[in-house]
């Protein structure tokens, strides 16, 4: 029995692990960071995030009655900081939740 606590801990640090890989994959996706508007720099970072509106949307499943699937859609204004030219610049992103 004295394996056991191991065997609970080998597995709880690969779910830790392969959670956190994910974790890191989905940021690096989700990170398209801009080029800075004024200096073309990749040292641009966000800085505030405001809703600007929402809405729902419909979506139809291949035009079968009754298939169609709400959502809620997100228009946010993305400002960000260029740390190169200290510059601002603001940017609309749509998401769709
Ligand atoms: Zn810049």
């Amino acid at each position: 029995m004295s394996n056991l606590p191991w065997f609970w801990i080998g597995l709880g640090a690969l779910v830790v692990v392969s959670v956190a890989v994910n974790l890191w994959l989905n940021q690096r996706a989700a990170k398209a960071t801009p080029l800075c508007q004024h200096c073309d720099s990749k040292r641009v970072k966000e800085i505030k995030r405001d809703i600007v509106q929402s809405r729902t949307i419909e979506f139809n499943a291949g035009g079968m009655s009754g298939g169609g699937d709400v959502r809620l859609q997100f228009d946010y204004d993305l400002t960000y900081s260029c740390e190169d030219c200290d510059r601002k610049m603001v940017i609309r992103l749509t998401e769709t939740q």
